[in-house]
């Protein structure tokens, strides 16, 4: 596997790719990689000729009381798990090749990032917005991957590529869980063994939910409802948001339609020192189907 530490380095790495043909695909992360990130590798090999990934903890997406200096950093094991699935290349730069001197462009995706993580997270996802697209223009690949795990950002980065019609094709792939239907997350590293056992909460939650929607419940307030009291019985009383949204803009729902496109669950919570998140399309298997 290829290791470009810098822009000269990938573009000619793409060079050779572009001349041998076929698409390049592209999975961005910020490394401590676990199996949820490998699926996105695994899905970008089934599509694609060419596979890189980029591994860079951004620092304009996190704000000045998030965890960016603890952020879990392991190149060396990432680089081993990302050439036992067959990525192609790995491009690892350093923060100023993203964010040179004199740097000042900012990207704002509004209103949909306003709300829910938007909300107790200002300016996060401004910082993936100009990331992702300094990347993609560094990059320039013909398919980028990203988890349904992060599905506000999923459905940013859909938005701003058809914003600013750049020419690539996003590709969401599904969620993947420990056997306990905890989703895979580099901060999951931040819980304790109590607070492991709390973090089931969420994914429970989401299934209460779908199986109050599966019996015909359509009252938002009644659906987040029982997705909230999961999580108040496992004894977790940090809650930022559990929303019930229509799927692909994740606006208000205030009533549901026949014509309605499906309803995602989203909750956002503080287990032990750890912030996560998880969703799960209520009228669906878990994301399945949300590839677009
Ligand atoms: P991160 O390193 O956290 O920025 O994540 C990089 C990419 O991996 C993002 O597109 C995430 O949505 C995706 N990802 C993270 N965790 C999972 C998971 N459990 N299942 C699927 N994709 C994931």
């Amino acid at each position: 596997m290829a290791l470009l530490t810098d822009s000269m380095a990938l573009a000619r790495w793409r060079d050779s790719c572009r001349q041998r043909g076929g698409a390049i695909g592209f999975v961005p992360t910020m490394g401590a990689l676990h199996a949820g990130h490998l699926a996105l590798i695994q899905a970008a090999r089934q599509q694609c000729a060419h596979v890189v990934a980029s591994i860079f903890v951004n620092p304009t997406q996190f704000g000045p009381n998030e965890d960016f200096s603890r952020y879990p950093r392991t190149p060396e094991a990432d680089r081993e798990l990302l050439a036992g699935v067959g990525c192609d290349a790995v491009y690892m730069p350093e923060v100023g090749e993203i964010y040179p001197e004199g740097f000042q462009t900012a990207i704002r995706v509004e209103p949909l990032t306003l709300d829910l993580c938007g909300r107790s997270r200002p300016g996060h996802f401004d910082g993936v917005g100009v990331v992702v697209t300094i990347l993609f223009n560094r990059v320039r690949p013909d398919v980028a991957f990203f988890g349904l795990k992060d599905y506000q950002q999923y459905q940013l980065i859909r938005r701003l590529v058809a914003d600013l019609a750049m020419p690539l094709r996003v590709v969401g792939v599904p969620t993947v869980r420990e056997a306990d239907g905890l989703a895979l997350s580099s901060r999951n590293r931040y819980l304790d063994g109590e607070a492991r056992v709390r973090a089931t909460a969420l994914y429970r939650g989401l299934l209460a939910a779908r199986q109050a929607w599966r019996a015909g419940e359509r009252q938002v307030a009644v659906l987040e409802r029982v997705a909230r009291d999961v999580l108040e019985r496992a004894g977790i009383e940090a809650v930022d948001y559990v929303a019930v949204r229509e799927a692909q803009t994740l606006r208000v729902i205030t009533s549901f339609t026949e014509s309605m496109a499906d309803p995602v669950m989203l909750m956002a919570v503080r287990v032990g020192g750890a912030r996560l998140i998880d969703n799960m399309v209520l009228s669906r298997e878990d994301g399945a189907g949300l590839s677009l």
